[in-house]
């Protein structure tokens, strides 16, 4: 079964090279029971740490069932440890926190690629535990047990997987005789069944119970000792074969390595409650800052801008007025005193074919309604003289009624549109259509017009001039009612661009055009709620930033939590991970085990992170619409800061994960297994 030849093993410390094992040459048969003796630090665990795969030798050759073994890859010798190898350590190297049946099914669950869910593990761990004297104790932990019951699970581990030969590291050192010899009974009881068995011992008494024994000292072979001829059966020449590992790995190989390693994430995290409940607490608040601040930061952002868009994003204001402090010498053919809607307005659309709609805003502020009595607005009124078009403009719908038509307009017809603060407060128990308003500022301004329309309630941040006491007029019948020349003249227009055009560019070249025309007769200025915006949307952008890199800030700290636990975690269970890799865990399924774990913590954490930042921003929205009453409540569900909240709680996860995943798999298994 072995055959060793110039085997030799240095261990390296410092700059110095101790020897250890000195030119080896030995031969194992199968069906043997092999005794190795010698002293405390005579190389003996070296030698079986070897003879386990656990540690290559500085030189030589090891050949274990016609396979040199010094040729396999770490993740090839991992699996030949599983389905060859039983280990028997004298500090039993039990998984402290699971029971004895699932310490005894440990070896099943590994190589987790290749894990099989169809044989009947569990009934075979039960009749293990019955021939080892254990059946009363299945549901008990390691530290429930005495030495001798707890090297007896180990023993049953050893046998889970129909394994051809069991390693014994001073399987009796830590038990008193009658334990220790039932051990023994138990192990040449299974070399009389056929296994191979290798027993480490410094105690010649241990040795006489093997059929040869070898005498080790520092690191060489003294004698060998044939105490009695093994038992010959039939079963000890049997091999099983080795599955190897596919060296490509695909999808589906992963996930059964996930299938088979998630029971054991769930585990360590439902064991670890509160331990898991408070790291994930940083996440659970760095999520949750996440998604209520960008869900914030976008909702205000939008309300902010709504306020400011009356004018909408492509319109225009262009206002016109006679220079007064012209001087003599600057004057030129045409003078400017006010906009000719013909010559000087309508004549725009044909020089830029952007402009799409016009209207004058001709405009009376500070006046009252009065109908039948009532009074509304108290002098917050404010008339304009329009066009039809003006409602398209700004962005303003009608309630009930009729728009004003260019039939209106040319025939200057006393109708109106009225605002619907004063449709409510003059009209609240009749139809306020085809009824009679009368425009007064008490003094001079009195003149009346029928209603035809009911604007459509709306908000805005002009004070001076509510939308919702606002009144229409076609801007003829404003020139007919103006008091003064001046306010029956045209300064005022508004425009609307096409959608596709460049408001600044339009806007800069209607003014020179103007400049041009009327030289310094005029002053000419255009100005566009869209310049105001674009201001507004920086600093709002920026702002949205800052309350996103904030709460990311939170996340960041939340995920260093889960870092600092799994890093801790990894060392904390050094051992936990030294056996599982001595017993058949792979490389990369320790490595999916920790990443796993990390994973699961944040999206738990991530999950809740979501919920409870849901419910903050509803209730700060709620709160807000208490504050400020034109501010409705409204759900909100913000896919983006959802895919982002949920996006950075995976990057965590992984990023938390990978560092003590990586720690996991460079574990040295020896040294894993010596720390506590
Ligand atoms: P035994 O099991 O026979 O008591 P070991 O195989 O454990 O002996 O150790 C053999 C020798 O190797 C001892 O002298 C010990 O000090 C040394 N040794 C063991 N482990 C290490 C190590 N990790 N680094 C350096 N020297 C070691
Ligand atoms: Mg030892």
């Amino acid at each position: 079964m072995f055959e060793v030849k110039n085997l030799s093993f240095q261990y390296q410390v410092g700059t110095q090279r101790v020897d250890v094992l000195k030119n080896l040459n030995f031969k194992v048969n199968a069906g043997e029971f092999v005794g190795i003796q010698g002293p405390s630090g005579s190389g003996k665990s070296t030698l079986f740490y070897i003879l386990g795969f656990l540690l290559k030798p500085t030189s030589g050759t090891v050949i274990f069932d016609g396979v040199d073994i010094t040729e396999l890859s770490d993740e090839d010798l991992t699996v030949v440890r599983n389905q060859k190898i039983g280990f028997v350590f004298q500090q039993f190297h039990l998984l402290a926190k699971a029971s004895v049946l699932e310490n005894i099914l440990l070896p099943t669950r590994y190589p987790s690629e290749f894990a099989d869910t169809e044989s009947d593990h569990l009934g075979k761990a039960k009749a293990l535990a019955q021939q080892v004297g254990l059946t009363g104790h299945l549901r008990h932990q390691p530290n429930q047990l005495s030495g001798g019951q707890q090297q007896r699970v180990a023993i049953a581990r050893a046998l889970i997987n129909d394994i051809d030969l069991i390693l014994a590291d001073e399987p009796t050192g830590n038990l008193d005789s009658q334990n220790a010899q039932q051990i023994l009974d138990l192990l040449t009881e299974l070399n009389r069944r056929g296994k191979t068995i290798i027993l480490i011992t410094h105690d010649s008494d241990v040795a006489k119970r093997c059929s040869k024994v070898l005498h080790l000292k520092d690191g060489a072979f003294e004698r060998t000792v044939e105490n009695f001829a093994p038992p010959t059966n039939t079963r000890a020449a049997k091999t099983t074969k080795i599955s190897r590992l596919p060296k490509i790995y695909d999808l589906s190989m992963y996930r059964k390595i996930a299938k088979s390693v998630f029971p054991l994430v769930l585990e360590n995290l439902l064991r670890n409650k509160a331990k898991s409940l408070l790291t994930m607490l940083g996440v659970v608040i760095g999520v949750a800052a996440v998604l209520a601040m960008v869900t914030l930061g976008q909702f205000s952002k939008e309300r902010i801008l709504e306020t400011y868009e009356t004018l909408g994003v492509n319109k225009l204001m262009i206002r016109g007025y006679q220079n007064w402090r012209m001087k003599a010498t600057d004057s030129i053919g045409v003078r400017f005193r006010a906009f000719d809607w013909e010559h000087d307005i309508v004549a725009l659309k044909k020089l830029f074919p952007e402009v799409m709609i016009m209207s004058p805003s001709m405009s009376t502020t500070r006046v009252r309604a009065v109908a039948g009595g009532v009074e509304a607005g108290d002098q917050k009124v404010s008339v304009y003289g329009v066009t039809p078009e003006y409602l398209d403009i700004t962005n303003r719908g009608l309630e009930v009624g009729r728009n004003l038509t260019p039939y209106d307009v040319e025939g200057r017809s006393p109708v109106c549109l009225i605002g619907f603060e004063i449709a409510e407060r003059l009209f609240s128990r009749i139809n306020p259509l085809s009824q009679v308003v009368t425009i007064t500022d008490g003094q001079r301004i009195s003149y009346s017009c029928l209603v035809i329309g009911v604007l459509k309630s709306t908000t805005s941040n002009k004070d001076w001039s509510p939308p919702n006491l606002n009144v229409f007029i076609p801007y003829t019948y404003f020139q007919s009612v103006a008091d003064n020349w001046w306010s029956s003249q045209i300064h005022e227009v508004a425009l609307q661009i096409a959608p596709d055009g460049d408001v600044e560019a339009t806007g800069k070249k209607i003014q020179s055009y103007f400049e041009q025309k009327y030289g310094k007769s005029g002053m000419f200025n255009v100005d566009s709620d869209s310049t105001l915006i674009a201001q507004m949307k920086k600093f709002l952008n920026i702002f949205e930033i800052l309350l996103a890199a904030i709460a990311m800030i939170a996340l960041a700290v939340g995920g260093i939590g889960i870092n600092n636990m799994m890093l801790v975690s990894v060392t904390e269970r050094l051992k936990e991970f030294g056996i599982r890799k001595a017993l058949g865990a792979t490389n990369r399924s320790l490595r999916l085990q920790v990443l796993m774990e990390s994973v699961a913590l944040c999206v738990v954490a991530g999950l809740m992170g979501v919920i409870i930042g849901f419910t903050s921003y509803e209730s700060m929205i709620f709160f807000a619409t208490k504050l400020i009453p034109s501010l409705k409540f409204q759900w909100i569900f913000e896919p983006v800061a959802v895919t982002m909240s949920l996006f950075s709680i995976l990057a965590v996860g992984i990023a938390s994960g990978l560092v003590p995943a990586l720690k996991a798999e460079k574990l040295q298994v020896i040294e894993a297994l010596r720390s506590e």
